[in-house]
């Protein structure tokens, strides 16, 4: 059963965007083949007009179609693609949910070791960002359906509460998140119910039952979804004969609608319903229907046990008998294996915490303490990986002109300061690909990917910058200046050559009077 999914929020309006939003509509009405044609058509045009986000928006659509449609190794491929998305722009929400969907479906592809390991990843993403936003929220009703897939119902739980809890009540989101919620326990207690758990199965039905009736009976008349879950909690709790009316009037129109999600269901309630009024064969005819309206679902045991439990109604006897002694069986084996995954989803956790930290202390060793730049270490580290990797690099050495003289004529509180004030300086000048570090003392490089005569405007930018401003604002009187050396990489230079070469012209900047750039 796929969930409903949550709806993203709103944001400032336009026709593409309105169309943008109406392929994640058409998923969240299990009608995938209109979502993926309408996303395909929609994307280029939205490309070509630049807008990132929109386009972010039609790959997680297309992502939730495919899923839906089963089409597990194209929705890895586009996940992927979404997630390096969210990884380049900085988006730590977007890169949580995606590991979270992606997770999902590695976990129906049968890959648990890295859907777990994903998993792990997105949960502690996600406790390292604020708890406030509609993008988190979103994001872990992800985290729900990941753990969902992998039976891991406890954490599903806790993630689709999360997501209610956060919503006010009577609001659009606050009505699918309890939808896909109440979806979560009438699955959960299915399953219970396959392996004996009668009553634990019983506690679930019910508060599915009363998530969903208040749905029914104020607002969503007309959400199919709501309906045909209420119909299947209905028939759980034993409401049978107003569960036998409710869904046989959902099937057809369900149907003709194109719902085949909530078709899907409705035939399944419809089907338990007649089961338990003795309509056998009927019932039978819904649940071969309901199958084959999904037949590649990771949750077809749930029709196979009610298969299973029909032919035994139907023909009682040994072989059928041991029919649904083997459904039985396997259900519980099945739930047995929930078990192994859950340690090993925290197995992945430690290793995802771990690798974090190391990267932390890695980090660390590699930064200065006063400015927050890079430090030596990550200096010569960088040498070296510019040297030997492709591309256009320059390196600007910078050194403070009489440093010396300000500790002494002010203080070293005032040198400190000045070091952070330059640090600030070389890190404003920063592209994304750039690197700046503070080498010790009153020396700086930086490392831009750039041509020669281009590094050369920016250092005497950086240098105007330092010049000119007004510097008695940290103690009066001061005045600071640098001198810079620059240098680019050419082929067959190593590090070590370029480093020299830009030192060189340090020497000379300084010879010549300082407070100047030499190239
Ligand atoms: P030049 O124009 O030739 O570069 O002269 P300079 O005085 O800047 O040269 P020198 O290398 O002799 O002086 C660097 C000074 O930086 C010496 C040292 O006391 C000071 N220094 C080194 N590390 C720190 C630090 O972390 N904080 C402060 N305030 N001063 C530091
Ligand atoms: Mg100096």
């Amino acid at each position: 059963m796929p969930a409903a999914r949550l709806p993203i929020p709103l944001w400032p309006f336009g026709p593409h965007q309105a169309l943008t939003l109406q392929v994640h509509e058409l998923t969240v009405h299990g009608r995938n083949s209109e979502a993926l044609a309408l996303a395909d058509r929609l994307e280029h045009v939205v490309d070509l007009l630049g807008d990132t986000r929109s386009v972010g928006m039609i790959r997680q659509g297309r992502l939730y179609a495919l899923i839906s449609l089963g089409r597990l190794h194209e929705a890895l491929e586009e996940g992927e693609r979404l997630l390096q998305m969210h990884r380049t722009s900085g988006a730590r929400t977007g890169e949580a949910k995606t590991l979270a969907d992606t997770a999902e479906v590695l976990i129906k592809l049968g890959l648990l070791d890295e859907g777990l390991h994903r998993l792990a990843n997105a949960t502690r993403l996600l406790e390292s960002i604020p708890r406030s936003n509609v993008r988190y929220i979103s994001a872990m009703s992800s985290v729900s359906e990941a753990a969902r897939a992998a039976e891991l119902y406890e954490l599903a739980d806790e993630a689709s509460a999360f997501a209610v809890e956060s919503f006010a009540r009577g609001t659009d989101q606050r009505a699918a998140a309890e939808l896909q919620r109440a979806e979560l326990l009438l699955e959960w207690g299915l399953r219970l119910e396959h392996v004996g758990l009668t009553e634990e199965a019983n506690v679930r039905f019910a508060r599915s039952v009363d998530l969903v009736r208040y749905w029914v009976q104020h607002h969503f008349h007309d959400a199919p979804l709501a309906t045909v879950l209420y119909a299947l909690g209905l028939v759980k709790i034993g409401a049978v004969e107003q569960a036998l009316t409710l869904a046989d009037s959902l099937v057809v129109p369900l149907r003709d609608n194109g719902h085949e999600h909530e078709a899907r269901l409705a035939h399944l309630a419809y089907g338990i319903a007649l089961r338990c009024t003795g309509r056998l064969r009927e019932a039978r005819r819904e649940f071969l229907a309901a199958d084959e309206l999904a037949p590649l679902s990771p949750q077809r045991l749930i029709f196979q046990y009610e298969l299973a439990l029909l032919a035994a109604a139907e023909q009682p006897g040994d072989s059928t008998g041991a029919l649904l002694n083997a459904v039985r069986e396997h259900a519980r084996h099945l739930w047995r294996l929930r078990l192994e995954r859950r340690s090993m989803l925290q197995q992945a956790r430690r290793r995802v915490d771990l690798e974090a930290a190391r990267a932390s202390a890695d980090r660390d060793a590699a930064q200065d303490a006063l400015t927050g730049l890079g430090n030596r270490r990550q200096f010569d580290r960088q040498l070296d990986q510019i040297a030997a990797g492709p591309g256009s690099a320059v390196l600007l050495l910078v050194d403070i002109d009489r440093f010396k003289g300000i500790n002494d004529h002010f203080s070293h509180i005032v040198g400190d300061r000045v070091l952070r004030e330059i640090a600030a300086v070389l890190r404003a000048h920063c592209r994304p690909e750039d690197v700046a570090v503070r080498l010790g003392g009153d020396e700086f490089a930086l490392f831009l990917r750039t041509d020669l005569p281009t590094a050369a405007r920016v250092g005497e930018r950086i240098r105007d910058v330092v010049t000119a401003r007004d510097w008695n604002q940290v103690a009066f009187g001061l005045r600071v200046t640098l001198s810079i050396g620059v240098a680019a990489l050419h082929d067959g230079m190593d590090g070590r050559q370029l480093y020299d070469m830009a030192d060189r012209n340090l020497y000379v900047a300084k010879r010549g009077g300082r407070d100047r750039v030499a190239a």
